[in-house]
């Protein structure tokens, strides 16, 4: 085991969100099998964002925790969560939309919702709108938020 260095251990750790004993790496690293928390070092420097790979921020994710909750991003957490990434996705139904910023060269970012089985497209101008006015089979997004599965990065 000569050539094993530190960055191959694990180690046994508290979940930043749960607080119960897992396995991480030497960076914090490690998803916790009972709340499903991503854990990171950088999750504890900054725990108002939304650091990849997770969809709320630490002390959401904390809130939520406590509430008996499971681990989701609400409308709000997963507009952050698009500025976080640039592109994300839910789905509804069983129908897939992607939600990216564009307009980056035009310096006037929108934010566009793709239906990926229609292929039709949706242009907000700025969080508000999308929020407000992002329509998903003839419904507020706003609305059925919570109905929708599958929310996540773009992978
Ligand atoms: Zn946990």
């Amino acid at each position: 085991m000569k050539d094993k260095t530190i960055y191959d251990k694990i180690f046994d750790g508290p979940c930043e969100v749960c607080c119960k004993t897992i396995k991480k790496d030497c960076y914090g690293q490690g998803k916790c099998p009972y709340c499903g928390w991503r854990n990171c070092y950088l999750n504890e420097e900054n725990p108002d964002k939304v650091i990849h790979p997770n969809l709320v921020s630490l002390n959401k994710a904390k809130h939520l925790h406590a509430q008996g909750k499971q681990i989701e991003p609400d409308l709000d957490d997963f507009i952050g969560a698009l500025h976080a990434y640039s592109e994300v996705q839910f789905c509804y139904h069983g129908i897939c939309y992607a939600v990216e910023l564009i307009g980056f060269e035009a310096g006037n970012i929108k934010i566009q919702l793709y239906n990926t089985k229609t292929k039709e497209e949706f242009v907000y101008n700025n969080d508000d709108a999308f929020k407000n006015n992002a329509i998903v089979e003839g419904k507020l997004l706003k609305e059925i938020w919570d109905e929708t599965t599958d929310r996540n990065w773009l992978q």
